[in-house]
């Protein structure tokens, strides 16, 4: 007798795989010896409608197993790393194994980070490690229980096999999802190579998959879609760096290769959020210069769409001295559409209601006195949250992380007389309690490493509700001790 086959535990629909010959090659994930689940994300995998008890998670997440329908490839795409130009770089360690249509109908790419080398891998071994895939989930969570657009993990899994770093250290592979992993690179590698055929059809995969408004026929942008199509790209990335700034996020590595073209945030390496506040501050141990500090994000933003409007001059216009004008033109639209984002951010953060002429002033007020005279700067995250305190007059508990009070004290009175009842609520449920303190993560991810995950499981809690005040979990809002100075990150995902 005939039982029903059981349902595949994915329903793939690979359209980057079926609509972009030649954008991509295809190659398999590399055998592990003894997978281990270490962390499955069962709330994203039941938007994404999957089973998880349906699939041998370990042997499907480490890629020992391809599942039914996917269609593994690696992704070619190029990339200005710290200002200079790579031509190719690709997923030298990471796999697209298909998309699937989540139950919000929203189409998200399911891949694999750290499954072994593939033609991109130039002299990397194609692997990742346990502490930094954590990190990467941890962090990915964090930015979404903050409202963040951003890449999620699916999976973490221990492939059993040791990686040779500076030492070794134990594999791991993460399972990503992403609206998509388009990058501004992707477009930059076949602009590179004089492509132009390839080009187009990325952007207008790009457009119906991320922008389908562009191409409709009631937009002013359907004149011109790969114009419309890039402002459209340039206002997500903007709202996007202005919500990293409103949190204190860092990035830490913006090359190109790492802009999502969905705006969405991907590529957690050496990311971290600041502490007390200082535009220059730089965590990542290979950022020398601070190309990368937390003040220059706006800057690189606009750098970066630079390069992706390059890329597209010739399908702006066939005339490329009108070309040149209109992409100019979008370029220089980009900073004011920046700066509106991050005072709508900073209006809302200060529990502000309408838009006033004096907004701007106001906010750049307290940062002034944040930074403080000696460059001791106050935490960014306890100033606006307690700052909520201070909405009725009770400015004890705000006034202690000031280095100079009496900047703050003089700030006070000018933002009250510009609050509406209701800020002080206003204002908790958007100034996070709890954001990835630095050496919270890197306990946690200690621990996991040495085999412990508790700490992992119960920081990972708190990140998930971070505007909570929990009793208990005080310690967790607590920036890092003062021997925790001079910490770094390390790009070693
Ligand atoms: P990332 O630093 O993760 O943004 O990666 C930059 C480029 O280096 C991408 O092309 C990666 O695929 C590649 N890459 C990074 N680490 C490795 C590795 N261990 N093996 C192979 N390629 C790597
Ligand atoms: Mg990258």
């Amino acid at each position: 007798m005939d039982t029903a086959p059981a349902r595949p535990a994915f329903r793939f629909d690979n359209s980057y795989a079926r609509d972009l010959p030649g954008l991509y090659v295809e190659s398999r994930p590399v055998r592990v010896p003894a997978p281990r689940l270490l962390r499955l994300n069962r709330a994203l995998a039941e938007e994404l409608g999957l089973d998880p008890d349906s699939l041998d998670a370990a042997a499907v997440f480490s890629g020992n197993v391809v599942p039914e329908g996917a269609q593994p490839i690696a992704q070619a795409y190029a990339g200005h790393q710290f200002g200079g130009f790579s031509p190719q770089l690709g997923d030298g360690r990471a796999l697209l194994l298909g998309e699937v249509i989540d139950r919000h109908g929203q189409r998200r790419d399911i891949a694999l980070k750290g499954s072994g080398r593939t033609v991109f891998s130039r002299g990397g071994d194609g692997k990742a490690t346990v502490g930094p895939v954590l990190r990467e989930y941890l962090i990915g969570e964090a930015m979404q229980a903050l409202g963040i657009p951003t890449t999620r993990a699916l999976a973490a899994v221990a492939t059993g096999a040791p990686v040779l770093r500076e030492v070794e250290l134990p594999g791991a592979v993460l399972t990503r999802v992403a609206a998509s992993h388009i990058r501004v690179g992707t477009f930059q590698f076949f602009a590179a190579r004089g492509e132009s055929d390839k080009l187009r059809a990325l952007a207008d995969y790009s457009i119906a998959r991320h922008y389908p408004e562009v191409a409709g026929p009631d937009l002013a942008g359907a004149a011109n879609p790969y114009l419309a199509f890039f402002e459209a790209v340039a206002a997500r990335q903007a709202a996007l760096v202005a919500r990293w700034m409103a949190v204190g996020f860092i990035h830490g590595v913006m090359n190109t290769d790492n802009m999502a073209i969905s705006g969405e945030t991907i590529d957690y390496g050496p990311c971290a959020f600041m502490d007390a506040y200082d535009p220059g501050t730089v965590f990542s141990s290979i950022d020398h210069t601070g190309r990368y500090a937390y003040g220059n994000q706006p800057l690189i933003l606009g750098w970066n769409l630079a390069r992706l409007a390059e890329t597209l001059l010739g399908l702006i216009d066939a005339d490329e001295d009108r070309a040149v004008a209109l992409a100019t033109a979008a370029l220089e639209r980009i900073m004011p559409l920046y700066r509106a984002e991050w005072l709508g951010q900073m209006r809302a953060k200060l529990g502000l209601v309408g838009e006033e002429d004096g907004d701007l002033a106001l906010a750049e007020g307290l940062l002034a006195a944040m930074a403080g005279p000696g460059g001791e700067g106050a935490d960014w995250t306890l100033t606006f949250r307690r700052l909520s305190r201070a909405v009725a007059g009770d400015a004890r508990a705000v006034r202690p992380l000031f280095a100079d009070p009496a900047a703050l004290d003089a700030w006070l009175p000018r933002w009250r007389a510009r609050l509406a009842p209701g800020a002080a609520a206003r204002m908790d449920a958007v100034n996070p309690v709890t954001i990835p303190r630095n050496h919270m993560v890197e306990g946690a991810l200690g621990a996991a490493v040495a085999g412990d995950m508790a700490p992992f499981e119960a920081l990972l809690g708190v990140l998930e509700a971070p505007f909570a005040d929990r009793p208990g979990f005080e310690a967790y809002a607590l920036p890092a001790p003062a021997s925790f100075a001079g910490y770094r990150t390390f790009c070693g995902t």
